[in-house]
């Protein structure tokens, strides 16, 4: 049976009557005295010069769309009155779920070089063999016609520990891909230290296009928190690599994580000045503060988080002065419509080098997170009962997330650890402030 196309209507019959729409966050400007309207479902932005008050009080009980407003009703700020704004957010979420599209995230070693004070991985197990290698592939050849497009994520341990890994599998999956039409992406979380410019572009031959590598702030506080095994500093190397990169016109995107807490916030403003001058602007590296929490690693009882309040207050005033210094930032992804995290989705899935298969990439211990196992002649086993816990526990039946403007963003699903840990939920940081997020997006998409 073929699936149906849902195909959005267009027109609008002429008795039609509009509503503002619950998922508008109105903010006003305290430098200019413009206002901003963003929509957490639409993902879309306005600015104005006058307050949206007057506009929402005239669509209150529902009123015929007036020709001025026209193009606030197709952006989604004005919605028809019969509309379940919840049923819809419910309904995007399971068309993502259903989309024609697969994610691995690979752990080519669980080995890593570095020593971070937050980790929480063991270390352990080394290399995938070249029999897993063969299951993976044997795996996605058998599922490639379930695709439209593909991603790896690869991850670790540090990938580059295990170059060759790599190499066998993106050439195996690249040439499953081409030749049945899939598109296919990459990206790699590495700690950079092995990233020199030639395997920078050797990777992104292999597909490898967009990178997550963490510097921890100026050089003092980045070889504290993030050394060798044997504790030697490793700061200048990593910056070396991303100069290097940023010579060329290789076209990635670097998301620059800064891991802070509160030994090195006070750093973070240091760090972008470095970037200024060292990166000289360039827009492929992306500046992306992220609170330290306590992830599960042996230091975890020492580390000096700081609580959510704080956390975000140091995101948004470390992102705004990287802004103001034309450094590349991403506020507006944390604002997106369906950022729901992969363990969160039944199209992704982690497979450990040892074809441990997970869906959560920082509960690598917790048995309810080994949902399966990947066997070299291809098969796979997975516990349906452990997996449902991940893609099915998510805010559509929590009436504090129905009730959230927030909703459209997150799906209450940002984090299914949390829920299934600790049944909390787990509210991503632009819960605590989302007026102070939608103004940030707007200085770094206005800018
Ligand atoms: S479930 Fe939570 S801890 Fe695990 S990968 Fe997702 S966001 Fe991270
Ligand atoms: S998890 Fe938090 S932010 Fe997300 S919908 Fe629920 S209450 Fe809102």
């Amino acid at each position: 049976m073929e699936p149906i196309s849902l195909q959005r209507i267009k027109t609008l019959p002429a008795d039609e009557k509009f509503v503002w729409s619950r998922y508008n966050v109105a903010v006003e400007k305290t430098n200019d005295h413009s206002y901003l309207l963003y929509n957490t479902r639409s993902g879309k932005l306005v600015t104005s010069r006058k307050p949206f008050e007057v506009i929402k009080s005239y669509y209150v009980e529902g009123q015929p769309l007036r020709h001025e407003d026209s193009t606030l009703q197709k952006l989604g700020f004005l919605v028809a009155d019969y509309t379940d704004e919840l049923a819809t957010t419910r309904m995007d979420l399971d068309e993502m779920k259903r989309a024609r599209y697969q994610h691995l995230m690979i752990l080519p070693t669980e080995k890593c070089n570095f020593r971070c004070i937050y980790c929480y991985e063991e270390y352990i197990k080394g290399r995938m063999s070249k029999d897993l290698q063969a299951g993976v592939l044997r795996w996605i050849d058998t599922h490639k016609n379930e695709w439209d497009a593909f991603t790896i994520s690869w991850f670790g341990g540090e990938p580059l520990l295990a170059y060759e890994v790599i190499k066998n599998i993106s050439e195996g999956v690249m040439s499953i891909c081409r030749a049945e039409g899939i598109k296919y992406s990459a990206s790699m979380t590495t700690n950079g230290y092995l990233l020199s410019l030639g395997k920078a572009q050797e990777l992104f031959r292999l597909g490898v296009s967009t990178y997550q590598i963490t510097l921890d702030g100026p050089q003092a506080e980045h070889d504290d928190k993030r050394h060798l095994a044997s504790g030697e500093g490793t700061y200048l190397r990593i910056l070396d690599n991303l100069v290097a990169i940023s010579e060329t016109d290789l076209p990635v995107t670097v998301n620059v994580r800064v891991n802070f807490d509160q030994n090195n916030a006070p750093y973070l403003t240091d760090l972008v000045d470095e970037i200024a001058v060292k990166l000289e602007g360039d827009q492929r590296f992306r500046f992306r503060p992220f609170a330290v929490g306590k992830w599960g690693g042996e230091h975890d009882d020492d580390l000096p988080v700081l609580d959510q309040e704080d956390a975000v207050c140091q995101t948004l005033t470390s992102t705004e002065y990287a802004v103001r210094h034309e450094i590349a930032t991403a506020t507006h992804e944390q604002l997106t419509p369906n950022r729901v995290c992969y363990a969160a989705m039944p199209n992704s899935l982690i497979i450990g080098s040892d074809g441990v298969i997970y869906k959560c990439s920082v509960a690598f211990d917790s048995p309810v997170n080994h949902v399966g196992r990947l066997f070299p002649d291809g098969r796979f086993e997975l516990n349906h009962e452990k997996f449902a816990l991940w893609v099915e526990k998510d805010g559509s039946t929590d009436p504090g997330c129905q009730a959230c403007r927030v909703h459209p963003i997150c799906h209450g699903a940002t984090c299914p650890l949390v829920r299934i840990e600790a049944d909390q939920r787990p509210c991503p940081p632009v819960k605590g402030n989302l007026e102070g997020y939608v103004s940030l997006m707007a200085l770094e998409v206005l800018r």
